[in-house]
């Protein structure tokens, strides 16, 4: 199951011609994972074709406006699409009495249930069969959280020669030992999968910052990491500017990612003050090589790793 990622939204603060306001969309086979929600982004979503009526969970990093004030346009499109499906919404303290709100003074109907979540302090915030999402307190101007979606390991492969050589027969018993369970044979022995499986899979990781100054939480959080998507508003020459308003220089990011052990890493929230922007690549480029300066519409593939 390959993961895509699209990024709707690659602006700080204020959209520009050439960028719509946060948001990342992770589209893991039939599940989607929405990181922030600027304004516009159901507009986005139309052009990268993602639809409005699949599994989706949304993720908002803080309560600043450019991360947030798409969701209501967001819910109400869908609503009039009628959207059936149950929409999540995680987010800091807040988010809550937003939606309600908004809800409540526009009075407009949901067609599908919405759940919200608020998230106090850090740990695993969603736990699924297949991965987990979890939070970190970042640091901004306003409490503001990083999130990481992270696959659970996979069961080791299959290898059929030791399945034969065990006297395991083909068939449903083969299946019960590839989903990593244990099976009885017709003369008593028991057969486990560590028997005929390699070691376990390790899932991928994709972590998404939010607008934040470099914390020290970080690379324990983004550990292994085969992508952080990471905040790069200013350039390093503006780097006090940054730190004041809560903010990283790509220089940071890179060295954040470096100390992680990320694979790649993704430069976002870019600051109007750049229609060309290949300055922060190159500032970056110089601590990471495997760096990409994110636009609207830039697509990421991560396959399964096939080992
Ligand atoms: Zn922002
Ligand atoms: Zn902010």
């Amino acid at each position: 199951m390959s993961i895509h990622v699209v990024f709707l939204g690659t602006a700080g603060s204020v959209p520009t011609l050439q960028r719509s306001l946060p948001a990342v969309l992770v589209q893991r086979g039939n599940e989607q994972f929405m990181f922030d929600c600027g304004e516009g982004v159901q507009r986005q979503m139309l052009r990268a074709k993602t639809g409005f009526h699949k599994k989706m969970k949304i993720f908002i990093s803080h309560m600043h406006g450019d991360h947030v004030l798409g969701l209501p346009g967001l819910l109400q499109t869908m609503a009039l699409m009628d959207r059936q499906r149950k929409l999540e919404v995680y987010g800091p303290k807040g988010i809550s009495d937003f939606l309600l709100c908004v809800k409540e003074t526009l009075q407009f109907g949901l067609t599908f249930p919405v759940e919200i979540r608020e998230i106090n302090g850090a740990g695993v915030v969603c736990d699924e069969e297949e991965y987990t999402v979890s939070a970190v307190q970042s640091n901004h101007v306003v409490p503001s959280l990083a999130y990481a979606l992270v696959e659970k390991p996979r069961p080791g492969k299959f290898h059929p020669k030791k399945a034969h050589a065990l006297g395991v027969p083909k068939g449903e018993l083969w299946s019960e030992l590839q989903r990593g369970g244990e099976v009885t044979l017709s003369d008593g022995r028991i057969v486990r999968a560590e028997e005929v499986l390699g070691s376990p899979r390790k899932g991928r990781k994709i972590v998404y910052t939010g607008d934040t100054r470099p914390f020290d939480a970080f690379a324990e959080f983004a550990a292994g990491a085969d992508l952080v998507i990471h905040d790069a508003t200013l350039d390093d020459s503006l780097a006090e500017k940054a730190a004041v308003d809560g903010h990283s220089t790509p220089s940071q990011a890179a060295e954040q990612a470096l100390k992680a052990g990320a694979e790649r890493l993704v430069l976002t929230h870019i600051s109007a003050r750049y229609p060309d922007a290949q300055v922060l690549l190159e500032q970056a480029r110089k601590n990471f090589g495997n760096v990409v300066l994110a636009e609207d519409f830039l697509e990421l593939e991560l396959p399964l790793p096939e080992d």
